[in-house]
């Protein structure tokens, strides 16, 4: 399916490139002509199985919600593949969040990440980054949606209780940072 779904999107860039190249206009992908072929990569695109990177924070575990919040993850539909319980070290946890180095909370970040126990998952389904992001709800609670992860049980918007990876090719790098291809049983 991944292949099919690889070629597919491939394709479809290929034709939208050349449609580019023409200079035609992006509504005429709305043409009848084209109308079965957008079904077909909507429909792959729905199905598309992935992995993505979770940790359950301090300030959740410190408070017993591993359990609440993996039950979250499986009434949606993912499958938690792979999962342990780690102590970040101040190196570990500052890598893992170096793209955000230059931001003023940085250094208070990776200090919360560190405060205790966290829990590094792997979930995998149908479109799992984006549906775990959905799950967990904005980085601000304040701005989160009812009954996701972070309006339910976040403390602040640094104590937001889960990370979750932004895109499929974060996704694969964060899952590769902690976890040998052995762990994950999917
Ligand atoms: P997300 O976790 O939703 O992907 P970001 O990648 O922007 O959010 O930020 C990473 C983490 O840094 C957040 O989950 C949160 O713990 C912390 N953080 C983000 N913004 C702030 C902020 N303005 N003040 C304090 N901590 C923050
Ligand atoms: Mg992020």
């Amino acid at each position: 399916m991944k292949n099919t779904c690889i070629k597919a999107q491939e394709f479809f860039n290929k034709k939208l490139f050349a449609m580019l190249d023409k200079k035609l206009h992006l509504s005429t992908l709305r043409a009848p002509k084209f109308l079965p072929f957008l079904k077909q990569i909507i429909f792959l695109k729905k199905m598309t199985i992935e992995m993505t990177l979770s940790i359950i924070k301090p300030d959740a575990t410190d408070r017993n919600l591993t359990g609440k919040i993996n039950a979250k993850f499986e009434e949606a539909g993912l499958k938690i593949v792979a999962q342990k319980r780690m102590q970040l070290s101040d190196a570990m946890a500052g890598e893992f969040y170096s793209v955000h180095k230059a931001r003023p909370f940085y250094n208070d970040l990776v200090k919360f990440m560190t405060s205790g126990p966290v829990v590094v998952q792997v979930l995998k389904g149908e479109n799992a980054v984006l549906k775990n992001r959905e799950i967990m709800g904005a980085t601000n609670p304040a701005n989160a949606d009812a009954g996701t992860i972070r309006k339910e049980f976040a403390l602040s918007i640094e104590a937001n209780s889960v990370h979750g990876s932004d895109s499929l090719e974060n996704a694969q790098n964060e899952i590769a940072y902690f976890f040998a291809g052995y762990e994950i049983i999917a």
